[in-house]
């Protein structure tokens, strides 16, 4: 259930219907809205009597929520969330489209300050790279774990890059929470829900991955595990799902990104890299993704790919991925959205002159 809140609502209303909630033993989840406030009600068995709320000041009406889903769904909340970094202009979900780009792992200092230092200069304002690495073999680079995050705070730092970054269990979530800006959570553990509620408990918001098999509902209902625990800033992150192609390591699906817009407040961003698994195709399904109306972009790039020690194959150079900045730029505008502008590099320059010719 959900209460809506009049637009000339108060606080002192807000709150007064929020402890009307807390003292039925249940939890009350306050958004506050571009137009007014809908506070959503969790922890109840069965249904709610809406007259219990109907009658308390400020509130215009009282909605039985349809889906198994509440907290991210667009009734609770008409407008986009938009993720906000302290210190940063970075935004998700905003007019802006995030672009998130750095190397599937942090190996190194030197390699992460490289990479770093090229996609800032492309534009991006987030950096990515995991410390902890859920990899297929147990005998492949699991990442540099502390260390790794450690030098992700001094790309922070260095580059002034919101840095995102992966945890695989409790204990590396808490050690991400404390270095990192963003929490990912993987595709393989998209149902871990002891994970999902432990970064529902995080004060870093989270960008959750869909699982490589999960339906649109399952995916939803990931996020709602995350919210329903008072964290309310989640990215949701398509990512590609099993198919029978074996052209590509994924499929990715794009028809993902309306299909939640019309369904959750939640921001949604594409991840070309592995959702192909090919380097040759990142920049056109990063083209496709912007065009879509996906709110941002997580993108593999490693200053030598060809050494790389995951993800290689899909990793892009960072010269094509300054061009990549270019065109999705351009994409962007098309739709009204923009895409932070690059600190001048001689392959923006190349290509802003090209299109003045
Ligand atoms: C990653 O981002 O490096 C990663 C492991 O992604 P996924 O969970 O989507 O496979
Ligand atoms: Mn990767």
């Amino acid at each position: 259930m959900l209460v809506v809140m009049r637009v000339n609502a108060s606080e002192d209303d807000v709150r007064a219907v929020c402890q009307k909630i807390e003292s039925l033993g249940l939890r009350a989840h306050s958004m506050p809205g571009a137009q007014r406030t809908a506070i959503g009600i969790t922890g109840n068995r069965g249904e709610l009597e809406p007259g219990v709320f109907e009658g308390l000041e400020g509130v215009q009406e009282v909605i039985q929520v349809s889906k198994p889903y509440k907290l991210v769904s667009r009734e609770l909340k008409e407008d986009t969330t938009v993720i906000r970094f302290p210190d940063s202009d970075a935004t998700i979900g905003s007019n802006e489209v995030a672009v998130i780009a750095g190397p599937c792992g942090v190996e190194s200092r030197e390699q992460a300050f490289t990479a770093a230092e090229r996609v800032a200069k492309a534009g991006a304002r987030f950096f990515r790279g995991g410390a902890y690495k859920p990899r297929t073999s147990p005998y492949a680079f699991q990442g540099l774990g502390e260390l790794g995050l450690q030098i992700l705070a001094e790309v922070r730092d260095r580059f002034g890059l919101v840095i995102v970054t992966e945890a695989v269990d409790h204990e590396s979530l808490a050690l991400v929470e404390q270095y990192a800006d963003v929490i990912q959570i993987g595709a393989r553990n998209m149902q871990n829900f002891s994970l999902l509620k432990r970064a529902g408990r995080a004060r870093k918001p989270v960008l959750l991955k869909r699982g490589m098999s999960a339906t649109l509902e399952e995916f939803l209902m990931a996020a709602e595990y995350i919210m329903s625990e008072g964290n309310y800033n989640v990215v949701l992150c398509e990512r590609g799902v099993r198919t029978f192609a074996d052209h590509t390591r994924n499929t990715l699906d794009l028809s993902l990104v309306p299909a939640v817009q019309r369904l959750s407040h939640l921001p949604i961003i594409v991840d070309p890299s592995h959702g192909t698994g090919k380097r040759n195709k990142v920049t056109p399904l990063s083209r496709a993704a912007v065009a879509v109306g996906a709110d941002g972009l997580i993108v593999e790039v490693h200053p030598d790919p060809d050494n790389a020690l995951s993800d290689g194959n899909q990793s892009l150079y960072p010269d094509q991925f300054d061009s990549l900045m270019v065109e999705v730029r351009q994409i962007a505008r098309v739709l009204g959205r923009s895409i932070a502008d690059p600190v001048a590099t001689p392959v923006a320059r190349r290509h802003a002159g090209a299109a003045a010719d």
